[in-house]
């Protein structure tokens, strides 16, 4: 086991208590879904919840991958749930979502990894709830030809597929991937659909230096990202990757204002920041600008 430093005082985290909350819950698991918010063990789901903001989490509970930051179940996939994107259409709609967030675990054992699944979740989400935007963080869908073109042509509203983390720390923090894949994906889905948004982030406390977080923007900005997310990493349980340092608030503004100055068009920095921390707020707070 791999103890980290302890956890300082602006990591504060509520414990999940309100109605909103409690009723997010019933409704997830009732409908026999999963979100990113527990299976990762967000620390802000008190927080989402209690303003109905949820990730969903379709292709199962189990991963075919292993990183080493990640909560997330690991191990041999079930066969894929032909409901499932109905059950989350549903669930969106009941919870009046204006702005949905649908991940995945990776599917490295289908053909498609998934990407079938991902546009048909799209498409259900668009006719039970068409005022809704719909964001999706994809797996990089690793030697899948076509997968990530069907996804696109789903027409989400915002693409997002994280980083993670600076290339020198992909074999150990992120070792079935590979930072320059990840990045030409999200270069492709802008060649692919120009209008489209592309977002993604990183982790910080892995290791890394300000100037390597730095390059991995000046590499966003070149694959013509528009949104980033960075968020400190904290260790799930003592198994995973042990947390190197703490980023203070003040070392997080001055990488919002590095991501600013880079010309990203939504940067969000903060210890707690999480891929879909506020997806909904920020993404309405653009389209009313
Ligand atoms: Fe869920 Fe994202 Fe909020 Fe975490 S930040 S609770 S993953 S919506
Ligand atoms: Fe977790 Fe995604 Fe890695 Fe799977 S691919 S282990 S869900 S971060």
């Amino acid at each position: 086991d791999n103890p980290s430093p302890r956890k300082p005082g602006w990591i504060r985290v509520k414990a999940p208590t309100s109605k909103g909350y409690g009723e997010v819950r019933r409704l997830v698991h009732d409908a026999g879904l999963h979100t990113v918010c527990e299976e990762a063990a967000c620390p802000n789901i008190g927080e989402c919840w209690a303003r109905r903001h949820a990730t969903f989490m379709i292709l199962g509970d189990t991963c075919t991958r292993a990183c080493a930051f990640c909560n997330v179940r690991t191990g041999k996939p079930s066969g894929l749930d032909a409901d499932e994107p109905g059950r989350v259409a549903a669930s969106v709609r009941e919870l009046a979502l204006r702005h949905a967030v649908i991940t995945s675990v990776d599917r490295d054992d289908l053909a498609d990894g998934g990407a079938a699944h991902f546009a048909a979740t799209i498409a259900a989400v668009r006719q039970a709830s068409p005022e809704t935007t719909i964001e999706v963080l994809t797996p990089d869908f690793r030697g899948k030809q076509g997968a990530l073109e069907t996804v696109v042509a789903a027409r989400p509203d915002v693409f997002n597929h994280n980083l993670e983390t600076v290339p020198r720390l992909y074999p150990s923090i992120r070792p079935g991937a590979r930072y320059f894949h990840s990045l030409s994906l999200l270069a492709r889905v802008k060649e692919l659909d120009p209008a489209m948004f592309t977002k993604s982030g990183l982790m910080v406390g892995l290791g890394e230096s300000v100037d390597e977080v730095s390059q991995v923007m000046d590499d966003m900005i070149s694959a013509g990202v528009d949104f980033l997310t960075v968020g400190q990493y904290l260790q799930p349980t003592p198994k995973h990757a042990p947390v190197i340092d703490f980023w203070t608030p003040e070392s997080f503004d001055d990488l919002a204002a590095r991501g600013r100055g880079r010309g990203f068009l939504m940067v969000s920095a903060s210890p707690l920041t999480r891929s879909s921390y506020h997806a909904d707020a920020d993404f309405a707070e653009l389209q009313a600008a």
